[in-house]
């Protein structure tokens, strides 16, 4: 009788660089609401800011669409202490 092709006949004939699309694969099965995760890094403060009609820096006033995060301001990029 002929034989399935399982998952571990899968990666071990694709196993060259498979392990991490498998790894990603695991993680969306165990919590798909979950985003993808950064460590280190906290989600709830943007480090950059883009604004289509433009919006005032923080420091100078400038209008401008593109602002970074400088501290607890968002600054144009003249500003930014970079
Ligand atoms: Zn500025």
């Amino acid at each position: 009788m002929s034989r399935d092709a399982s998952l571990s006949d899968y990666a071990a004939t694709d196993s060259d660089g498979d392990d991490e699309r498998e790894a990603a694969t695991d993680d969306a099965a165990d919590d798909p609401d979950a985003a993808p995760e950064l460590d280190g890094v906290d989600p709830a403060q943007a480090t950059y800011a883009w604004v289509p009609d433009g919006a005032a820096c923080d420091r100078c006033a400038a209008t401008v669409t593109a602002r970074w995060r400088d501290g607890d301001d968002l600054v144009c990029a003249d500003c930014k202490d970079w």
